[in-house]
């Protein structure tokens, strides 16, 4: 899952994007608003976190309203210093999901872009299944046939894009602008490599069918039948 920070205070920028990619995300950041306007507006993101107050043309608020008016769904949370109910309810009107007020707990954050990005989801799982293969979203623990399997950072975020496209097929481009930030040096065979890495991992050691597929022509999916 690809997530974008807005936020001018390089300090806390920086910090959230290592906690983030420690949790497997893929992390951009930009330092003004009429950066991240365009980063939000152009970019495929799965989860954005906007500061209120940014330098710029654009403020969170106006990021947010702009984003929502060209139709981008992307579930936001708002970053803010303020905390009255009024400052609240500007940031919800303007189309944001959620809202912390600073200084807030790292785990806290984790929390709640955990919660928006299940919600998209029929049923709200904290572990993604295919056949006999699962993924847990919180403890990272990835299992088939209940034989625990370790996979790296960005093998796991694969794993976890797929399953939550489970059945339809993913082009490479589409994978990377997901699992991949805007500054991976990412060439299309990066994803065959991986694709290869991940079914050494996932198929070939096991018995079952094959759950990794390559869809002649559209790209990859993960399908237990
Ligand atoms: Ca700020």
């Amino acid at each position: 899952m690809r997530i974008l920070i807005i936020e001018d205070e390089h300090k806390i920028a920086r910090a959230l994007k290592k906690a983030l990619e420690q949790e497997n995300y893929a992390v951009d950041v930009s330092f003004d608003g009429d950066d991240g306007y365009a980063m939000a507006t152009t970019e495929p993101y799965d989860l954005a976190i906007i500061d209120r107050m940014l330098p710029g043309e654009y403020d969170g608020i106006g990021i947010i309203k702009a984003m929502r008016k060209a139709k981008i769904h992307t579930p936001v949370i708002m970053l803010t210093a303020k905390g009255t109910i009024a400052d609240r309810t500007t940031g919800l009107d303007a189309g944001a999901d959620d809202y912390l007020v600073k200084p807030f707990a790292l785990e806290e954050l984790l929390a709640r872009i955990r919660a928006l990005l299940r919600r998209p989801i029929e049923v709200q799982q904290v572990i993604l299944t295919a056949g006999d293969l699962s993924l847990n979203t919180v403890t990272f623990e990835v299992k088939r046939a209940d034989k625990p399997i370790t996979l790296t950072s960005k093998e796991f975020a694969l794993l976890e894009f797929l399953l939550r496209n489970q059945g339809r097929p993913s082009n490479k481009d589409t994978i990377i602008s997901h699992v991949w930030d805007y500054n991976a040096d990412v060439l299309p065979n990066t994803v065959e490599v991986y694709m290869k890495y991940l079914r050494q991992k996932i198929d070939d050691p096991f018995d079952g069918p094959h759950l990794l597929q390559t869809a002649r022509g559209f790209g990859y999916k993960i399908e237990s039948n």
